[in-house]
C-alpha cells in the first residue's frame, strides 16, 4: 500500500483533544497501559462523530515511545504518525462504492507479518460496512485465528450492515451525540467562533463533532440560511430554482452533501414547527420565523417526504449516487407543478 492517504496523515492527536470523550478515551488508555488488546474493535455510532480521528489517537498511544496510554506528538512515532509514514499504521478506506479487495487482501497480507518497529500493527477500515461479502470472509478468517500482533478497528454508522460472526468477535465501542455545549466549547476554541454561532452549529450537527468540524471549515450560516430561501423558492417558483441548485452541485458531490447537512436539520425543524413542538427543540433556534416562512406552502407529510428522502440521499452521494439527481429528488417534490402533476 503505496498511498499515503491510507497511512492516516495529519489525523494523529493526544485523547485531550476529543472533550466530551473522556470515558472512551479512558478505556483506551486503560487497554494500552495494561497491553492487552482485542483482536479487532469495532466503533459505531452515527457518521461524522470523529471515530476515524479516534482510532488515529488510540493507534497513536499504543505507539507513543515517551508518553504511555497516549499521543506525545514529538516522538519519533508521533511525528510519523502526523506526517503518515509510521510503517505499523494502514486506514483502508472506501474508494468508489466499496473498500476494494486487493486492499483487503494487501491488508491481511501484511497483518501476518510481524510489526516493524511498534508492538502491534493497527489496521482501520472505515467505513467496515463496505467490506464486499468476499473480503469480510476473509477477515472474519483472521479473527477466528488472529495474528497476536496485529489489530483492527473497525469502524461504521451502521453496525447492522457487519457480518455478526465478525461483530461478535469485537470489543464494541459506541459513539454517542456529545452536548451542544460540549461541541460549542471546541467550536469556539478551534475555529474562533462567536458563542451563538458555536452554538447554532452544534445543534445543526446533532452534537456530531466531525460534522461540526467539516461545516465550520465554511461560512455555513451564509450557507444555512442560502437553504431557506431555496426552500421558499422551491414552494413559490419551483423546478427552475431547483435545476438551478443541481446545477450548481454538478461534479461536487462534497457540495451536495454539504447543502443537504443544512437541509436535513431545516427540513426537519419546519417539520417540528408544523407539528406544533416546542421551539425549544428547533436546531435552527435562530431561524424560526425565516424557517417557519419558507416551509409554509408544504403540507407536514411532504415535510417529512422531503426530510426522509434528503437522509437517504445524503447516504446516497456517499455510495457515489449522482449529486445532481440527489438534490433533484428531494426537491422536485415540493415544486406546485409536480405535486400537481402526482394529484
Ligand atoms: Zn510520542
Amino acid at each position: 500500500m503505496q498511498a499515503e492517504c491510507r497511512r492516516g496523515a495529519g489525523q494523529a492527536v493526544p485523547f485531550s483533544d476529543f472533550p466530551g470523550y473522556e470515558q472512551v478515551t479512558q478505556v483506551f488508555r486503560r487497554i494500552v497501559s495494561r497491553g492487552t488488546y482485542h483482536p479487532a474493535y469495532l466503533f459505531h455510532g452515527p457518521s461524522q462523530m470523529g471515530k476515524r480521528r479516534l482510532a488515529a489517537a488510540f493507534a497513536s498511544a499504543i505507539f507513543c515511545r515517551e508518553v504511555e496510554g497516549d499521543f506525545c506528538g514529538h516522538c519519533s512515532a508521533c511525528r510519523r504518525m502526523t506526517s503518515g509514514t509510521f510503517p505499523d499504521y494502514r486506514l483502508i478506506k472506501q474508494e468508489g462504492a466499496f473498500i476494494k479487495i486487493e486492499h483487503t487482501r494487501e491488508m491481511i497480507g501484511e497483518a501476518a507479518i510481524q510489526p516493524h518497529e511498534a508492538p502491534k500493527k493497527v489496521f482501520v477500515l472505515d467505513p467496515a460496512d463496505r467490506m464486499r461479502i468476499e473480503a469480510a470472509n476473509s477477515l472474519l478468517k483472521v479473527l477466528e485465528e488472529p495474528f497476536p500482533f496485529s489489530i483492527f478497528i473497525l469502524i461504521t454508522s451502521s453496525p447492522h450492515a457487519i457480518l455478526p460472526t465478525i461483530e461478535s468477535r469485537c470489543q464494541k465501542i459506541r459513539f454517542s451525540p456529545l452536548p451542544y455545549e460540549t461541541v460549542a466549547a471546541q467550536l469556539m476554541e478551534a475555529h474562533a467562533l462567536e458563542p451563538s454561532a458555536a452554538e447554532t452549529l452544534a445543534r445543526l450537527c446533532g452534537g456530531r463533532p466531525g460534522l461540526a468540524e467539516e461545516l465550520a471549515k465554511g461560512d455555513f450560516l451564509a450557507e444555512r440560511d442560502k437553504v431557506i430561501e431555496v426552500l421558499a423558492s422551491v414552494g413559490a417558483d419551483g423546478e427552475l430554482e431547483v435545476f438551478r441548485v443541481s446545477h450548481q452541485v454538478r461534479g461536487s458531490r462534497d457540495a451536495a452533501q454539504r447543502f443537504f447537512q443544512l437541509l436535513i436539520p431545516v427540513l426537519r425543524d419546519a417539520l417540528l414547527l408544523r407539528q406544533g413542538g416546542d421551539p425549544k427543540g428547533l436546531l435552527n433556534q435562530d431561524r424560526q420565523e425565516e424557517v417557519r416562512s419558507a416551509t409554509k406552502k408544504f403540507t407536514p407529510e411532504e415535510l417529512l417526504a422531503a426530510w426522509q428522502d434528503a437522509t437517504e440521499c445524503s447516504w446516497n452521494l456517499l455510495q457515489n449516487a449522482s449529486a445532481p439527481t440527489q438534490i433533484e429528488r428531494v426537491l422536485l417534490q415540493l415544486c406546485p407543478v409536480e405535486k400537481a402533476r402526482a394529484r
